[in-house]
Formats: structure tokens, C-alpha cells, sequence
């Protein structure tokens, strides 16, 4: 196992701030914005965070990720981390005692009752000692519970700690959350889609992703994470993205964007992302709020079937089906 330390980071960083990041590896541990732990029967399945710009920031000393695994926590010969579902059904639920013993140990919590296998005693804990409120965030994928979002990953993005607690077989056993949370550790279950996934491993790699490349200094252009799908108060889904040749196989990109006027472009752009909104995820559309819309944007989505004269959007016309392709 990797020894784990909590790191400082620069007071007064916030997500979308510009850091130049020094690359001195002294210096790194004074800029590691995150701490993050990982636990899975898998743990090689995160050899793929050390490419890319995820990799880039690890070596640089922004982020710093540790994959354990749970199995490490085991007395049994088998080194077994599940059991047969209480109550009865398929497959096999993943045991308390052993996420029990990890966590303890990775949060620094003072050891759980029973953990000796005793079955009692007084429960201690030092968790709401140990972490400062919204320090810390232990996570659980699961896909029966709330969609993770792009407003998740920002606020996770502020945390200094994240751990991770990759699930497997048919889940793990629902005390764990629960007594966890119960101690002051702030607790997230989190579904990415409505879809079943073999493991939490790709689950993690998800929303780990979306919330360290919100991250200060994470990407190159710190612009990049401005404007994009979901991000924002107003969030829309973003316009197309076109590069050059300007005509590729009988394809042109929109005239509009190769005239060099600015003004005309962001129009351009801003209603196709409110078309494309509208087209393929209206919910979005009928959470704007119509106090921010400009005159253009009111103009278009009326054409668009929007009525916009209420506190939010509201369809009057015939729905667009959503579509794949669109
Ligand atoms: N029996 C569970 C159910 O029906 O809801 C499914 C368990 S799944 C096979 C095993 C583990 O994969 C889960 O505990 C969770 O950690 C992870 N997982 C699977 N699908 C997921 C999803 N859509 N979102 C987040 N985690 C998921």
C-alpha cells in the first residue's frame, strides 16, 4: 500500500484559477490540489489514470491518486471480499468488515465496534476530527442511486480529499455507506447512467476525470472548461465544433464561421447550442432561467416552439423527438 498524506494546497485556489505549475518535484507537494484514494479488488485497472493530461498532473504534482486493494484488508486465507446475499437471490454482496477495516484506516478513524470480530463495543470515531467539512468526500458508485453531474464534479472539484470505494459482484453491503455517514463523513452514492456496469472501476474513472480537469492549472487553456455542455448557471448543450479544411468530403463548415466576425459567430453559435438543447435534452431548456436570456435568444426558441414569458421556458409547440444523431 502507498503511504497516504493529506496535502496543502494554495489558499487561494479555486477551479477555473491559472496556475503556472512549478516542476520542481519539492515544490509539488506544496501544489497538490487533490488527494485522492482508490479502493478496488482491481487496483491495476487505474494504470490508465497515469496517461494524458490526468498523468500530466500527477506527475506534476497537482493531483496525487493511490489505488489500494481491498483485498489488502482480508485475514482469510482466501482473502474473500463477499458474501451470500442476507435474505436470499443471485450472486454474491460485498462484505462490511473488510470495506469496514479499510476505510477506518484510510480516513484515520479510530477502528470500528467489532472490528476484532468481537460484535460490540463503544464506536469511536475521530472522522469529524480527522477532516474538516467538505474536506473530505467518500464516494460510492452505484447505479441505483442519483445521476452524477457536471454540477457534482464542481463541487467536487473544491474538495481536498476524495476516496473511492469501487463496488463489485452485486453491490456492496448498504450499512457501509450508511455507517460511515452516521460518523460525519460526508458520504456521495453516485449512478453515472442509467445502465448496469460490471464494477465501479469505470465508474470512478468517470467522475474522477470530470472533477480534476475542473481542477486549477489541470488543463493548458483554462478557457477550455468555460464554455462547454452542462457547465454554468444556464447550462446548454454545447454548438458543433468544426476544424480546418473548410470543405472536407463535399462537407463545408457554416459559411458564418470562416467571415472573421466575432458578433456573428457567438449568435451563430449560442443558437445552435439552444437548438441542439432543445432537440435532445429539453429538460435543460425548461431549467433556464428566462431573466438571463438576451432578445435574440427569446426570438429563437419561440421559433423553436418555447414559450418564454414565465420564470422558465415552457414547450407549447410539438416536441422534437431526441435524437442520436442530432
Ligand atoms: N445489483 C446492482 C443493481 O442492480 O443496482 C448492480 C451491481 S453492479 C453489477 C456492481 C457495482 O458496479 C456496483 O456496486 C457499482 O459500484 C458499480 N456500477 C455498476 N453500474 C454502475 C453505474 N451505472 N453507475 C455507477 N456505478 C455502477
Amino acid at each position: 500500500m502507498t503511504a497516504r498524506r493529506i496535502r496543502p494546497s494554495p489558499a487561494s485556489a479555486k477551479p477555473g484559477d491559472t496556475i503556472d505549475l512549478p516542476h520542481l518535484p519539492g515544490l509539488a507537494l506544496l501544489w497538490c490540489l487533490m488527494d485522492i484514494d482508490i479502493v478496488s479488488v482491481f487496483p491495476e485497472y487505474f494504470d490508465v489514470l497515469k496517461l494524458s493530461l490526468l498523468g500530466k498532473a500527477q506527475d506534476n504534482g497537482l493531483v496525487r491518486i493511490s489505488a489500494h486493494n481491498l483485498r489488502d484488508w482480508t485475514h482469510d486465507v482466501h482473502h474473500s471480499v463477499d458474501d451470500t446475499p442476507v435474505g436470499g437471490g443471485a450472486g454474491m454482496v460485498m462484505k462490511p468488515e473488510v470495506w469496514g477495516e479499510c476505510l477506518d484506516e484510510l480516513l484515520g478513524m479510530e477502528p470500528g465496534p467489532g472490528t476484532d470480530g468481537s460484535g460490540g463495543g463503544t464506536a469511536v470515531s475521530s472522522a469529524s476530527k480527522a477532516t474538516d467539512a467538505g474536506d473530505l468526500v467518500l464516494i460510492f458508485p452505484n447505479p441505483s442511486a442519483a445521476l452524477f453531474t457536471q454540477r457534482d464534479a464542481a463541487e467536487l472539484s473544491h474538495a481536498k480529499r476524495l476516496v473511492f470505494g469501487c463496488g463489485r459482484y452485486e453491490g456492496y453491503d448498504a450499512r457501509i455507506p450508511e455507517y460511515y455517514r452516521a460518523q460525519g463523513v460526508d458520504v456521495r452514492e453516485y449512478s453515472i447512467g442509467d445502465y448496469v456496469l460490471n464494477g465501479g472501476e469505470v465508474a470512478v474513472s468517470v467522475m474522477l476525470e470530470a472533477i480534476t480537469r475542473l481542477l486549477p492549472g489541470f488543463m493548458g487553456n483554462p478557457e477550455s472548461i468555460v464554455e462547454e455542455s452542462y457547465t454554468g448557471g444556464n447550462a446548454l448543450l454545447e454548438y458543433h465544433q468544426y476544424t480546418k479544411p473548410a470543405l472536407w468530403r463535399t462537407l463545408a463548415v457554416p459559411d458564418i464561421l470562416l467571415g472573421g466576425d466575432h458578433g456573428k459567430v457567438d449568435r451563430f453559435r449560442r443558437d445552435e447550442a439552444l437548438e441542439r438543447t432543445s432537440a435532445i435534452r429539453p429538460d435543460l431548456i425548461e431549467a433556464l432561467d428566462c431573466q438571463q436570456l438576451d432578445k435574440a435568444d427569446r426570438k429563437t426558441l419561440m421559433a423553436l416552439g418555447w414559450e418564454v414569458s414565465q420564470a422558465h421556458p415552457r414547450l407549447v409547440g410539438q416536441p422534437r423527438r431526441p435524437s442520436a444523431t442530432d
